[in-house]
């Protein structure tokens, strides 16, 4: 069956509506754009910005999305997508044994949406067969099995979903995927791989998450190559763990794989917007090969047994202290029933000196308070300075070089999965490369 049979042209109008229709072409074929003696030939892809019905948009063979005005052009049909699709539509597909697909579960975010910019609504688009019109390579690299999870953007992502999302990774992995690819808003993709990170701790396979910082319908996305590489690092690595994987720089298509409980998103818009934090990716990964920086590690878990506790409390919260910071805040946390919270002090783990009775006085009452740094590169160290001595004297916790949301994530599951007593314990522990002995300088705050 072919995937994309339906006659279809998703977005055009007007004259390249009918340039198209005259060439005989649908979305998903390749066709050839021509002026005089230069032409392109690409994919057809929908087109979803209808300010301009004589533009078509392609996908070049190098992945990019290019936007070509018709007006002065003529269209062939090279060749069309049936040709190139042997594969029934994974949605449909049944009978994939263990270990022969990745499966891929979407949450939302830029990357499994088209926004229908008229309505302004947004929509999964992680069927199979969009995805398959999307990157056709993906056949080559892996049989799919997808599900539309959710469908949010991820500033609306919540304990509860990430505890949803942890139930559905689970599922596909005992139902014997290869490795399990989490599509992801990329605003807060970082806090969701350290909740899968902690949730499935021990698990065999990878765990993958990916999103893209331009839709998959724009030129340039960087959709394209993100999917391609994370599927590809799902089934090809054999790589155990929690990841997420995005472009390495802006202009490479090449992804870095970075371990999910040490990657930041630390641009708004860049295309090589995460980086490791105080280490460094494990893999870099492109459509034609796989390189791991750490040979060593590379290999499933044999009998390692993951360890599934999927539950996160929303009595956990995180703080970024800042001059003129009142206890009051801290406070009114208790009040209200947090059972404690992360802060992110100033430099090697601070807050002001004033605050340092009230915060005892908390601790006393047996609210958790731990301290990590905004700084994000490097690690606190609370015993150079006095209001450091002062905190840990009065019960803060400093919690070395986890990231200030990785210890967030970490203290809503540690409050949903142990008793009160043995919270501090657990997150003074490294458990899944949270927290490294010895931070590792990874060069990347520019
Ligand atoms: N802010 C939205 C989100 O994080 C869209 C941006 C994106 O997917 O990168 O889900």
């Amino acid at each position: 069956m072919c995937v994309l049979g339906e006659s279809r042209l998703e977005g055009y109008h007007g004259l390249a509506y009918r340039k198209l229709v005259e060439a005989g072409v649908n979305v998903g074929d390749t066709v050839e754009v021509s002026f005089g003696d230069e032409s392109f030939v690409g994919r057809l892809m929908p087109r979803v910005e209808s300010d301009d019905d004589s533009v078509v948009t392609i996908k070049l063979p190098n992945g990019y999305n290019i936007g070509l005005s018709v007006v002065d052009a003529s269209v062939r049909l090279v060749s069309p997508a049936g040709g190139l699709h042997q594969q029934p539509p994974v949605e449909e597909a049944v009978g994939f044994g263990a270990g022969e697909y990745v499966a891929l579960i979407s949450t939302g975010g830029t990357i499994a949406s088209r926004v229908e910019y008229e309505t302004g609504a947004v929509r999964p688009a992680l069927r199979a067969s969009d995805l398959m019109s999307l990157v056709p390579e993906l056949e080559g690299i892996s049989r799919l099995k997808t599900q539309v999870l959710m469908s949010i953007l991820s500033e609306d992502m919540k304990p509860a979903y990430w505890e949803r999302i942890a139930r559905a990774v689970y599922s596909e992995l005992e139902a014997g995927a290869a490795g399990v690819v989490v599509a992801h808003g990329t605003d807060t993709m970082g806090y969701t791989a350290a909740a899968l990170s902690f949730a499935l701790r021990g698990v065999d396979r990878p765990i993958v998450l990916v999103g893209s910082q331009r839709s998959s319908d724009r030129p340039s996305s960087d959709a394209y190559t993100n999917l391609l590489c994370a599927v590809k690092f799902a089934k090809e690595s054999f790589r155990p763990g929690v990841y997420v994987c995005m472009h390495a720089s802006t202009s490479d298509p090449t992804c870095a794989v970075i371990p999910g409980v040490k990657v930041r998103k630390m641009h708004t818009s860049r295309r090589d917007a995460f980086k490791a934090v105080n280490t460094r990716p494990v893999a870099f990964v492109d459509r034609d090969k796989l390189v791991f920086l750490d040979e060593s590690s590379k290999g499933y878990v044999v009998g390692g047994g993951v360890v599934f506790k999927p539950g996160f409390s929303d009595k956990a919260a995180l703080i970024e202290y800042y001059p003129g910071f009142s206890l009051d805040i801290l406070n009114w946390l208790a009040e209200k029933g947090y059972l404690g919270v992360v802060l992110a002090g100033t430099g090697l783990g601070h807050v002001s000196s004033e605050l340092v009775d009230g915060i005892a006085r908390l601790r006393r009452s047996g609210f958790l308070i731990y301290m990590t740094s905004q700084c994000l590169y490097g690690r606190v160290n609370m015993n150079v300075y006095t209001t450091g001595r002062r905190l840990l004297a009065a019960g803060v916790v400093p919690l070395g070089d986890m990231l200030p949301e990785t210890a967030y994530v970490k203290l809503s599951w540690a409050l949903a999965n142990y008793p009160l007593e043995e919270v501090d314990g657990v997150m003074r522990s490294n458990l899944v490369g949270e927290l490294s002995a010895r931070s590792v300088y990874s060069g990347e705050w520019t």
